[in-house]
């Protein structure tokens, strides 16, 4: 399913299965998840140079091997997440900060990705994966993933905020629960599905987004790509609490006064992810006990699957079946 043009619908394609390259792996889908990022890239809020396959939550078998891939062999079951490759050389990948490589590829935006019978992918960024449904497990490669590199930017405290409980909330919900915090989930204001969802995933706490906690929060992570929920979330946390954004993208945080700000509050944001988070994560979800909510699509019916992430008709996770 292919992005020709940034607004417009995706288009089934019947393409060559691609053969891998040096370094490289082809990987016969067996499931994608549908992330909030693909929503940016097929609608255009993200820059980019031509049509792509999107996804980036991908999960399938290795069907071939190209020269110089070591250690992965055809049959092997493996994930791959949104960081695709990186340079290996600038001054981010050499201090252990690949996630800001100054000349990265992503799955998905910028080489094709999962929503596909058939991918690509270099070796050294995909990972085995344990036991477990595919569809089951696609969301832990973004959601699970970036969700929980937010975690740990959110700092050491108890009671954390999420604001927006989609697919990275439900998962994330589940391992702060299992490091014993207490999670408050805030949804769009009368969204009394999806906080009864929060609910059930182990939230303490569920409300609307204009409403405030019944406590101060130790930190907060914003995953809706609605930036007035910025100031709101500062007004929720404590002196010294931070606010992790975690999306790719975000409609213009308003101004808000500095009082908000005061206190060593501080505000940041999480781009991308490295591999050593990935190892981290994958080890974790299984550990923590983590189960995904998925809604299955087939593959030609990814429109849709999108359509339903825009509106805000999912509970957890949407999963492309090719
Ligand atoms: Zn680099
Ligand atoms: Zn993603």
């Amino acid at each position: 399913m292919v992005s020709q043009q940034p607004g417009e619908a995706l288009v089934l394609q019947e393409r060559e299965t691609p053969r891998p390259g040096s370094g490289e792996i082809l990987i016969k889908v067996s499931a994608c998840g549908v992330c909030r990022t693909d929503l940016h890239v097929v609608d255009g809020d993200l820059p980019r140079a031509g049509p792509i396959i999107p996804g980036h939550e991908i999960v399938g078998l290795v069907e071939a091997v190209g020269p110089g891939v070591e250690g992965v062999a055809p049959g092997l079951r493996v994930g791959v997440p949104w960081l695709g490759h990186t340079c290996g050389c600038c001054p981010y990948c050499r201090s252990a900060r690949e996630n800001l490589c100054d000349l990265p590829l992503f799955t998905g935006y910028t080489r094709d990705g999962g929503y596909a019978s058939h991918a690509v992918a270099d070796a050294r960024f995909c990972f085995p994966l344990g036991p477990g449904d595919d569809a089951a497990l696609a969301p832990l490669l973004c959601a699970g993933l970036i969700g929980w590199r937010s975690l740990r930017m959110a700092g050491e405290g108890r009671a954390i905020g999420l604001y927006g409980f989609g697919a990275a909330a439900h998962i994330i919900t589940q391992v702060a629960r299992w490091q014993g915090r207490d999670i408050f989930a805030f949804t769009r204001p009368g969204d009394g599905a999806a906080q009864a969802f929060a609910l059930a995933q182990g939230a303490v706490w569920a409300g609307g987004s204009d409403e405030a906690p019944p406590e101060a929060l130790d930190a907060a992570i914003i995953f809706a790509p609605v930036g007035a929920l910025v100031p709101a979330a500062l007004a929720a946390v404590k002196k010294g609490g931070r606010v992790v954004c975690g999306g790719i993208h975000m409609s213009d945080i308003p101004s808000f006064p500095y009082r908000l700000l005061w206190g060593e509050r501080q505000v940041l944001s999480v781009a991308n992810l490295t591999r050593q988070d990935a190892r981290e994560f994958l080890d974790i979800a299984p550990r923590a006990g983590v189960v995904t909510q998925v809604t299955r699509y087939p593959l030609e019916r990814a429109n849709e699957a999108l359509a339903d992430l825009r509106e805000g008709r999912l509970t957890g996770a949407a999963v492309l079946i090719p």
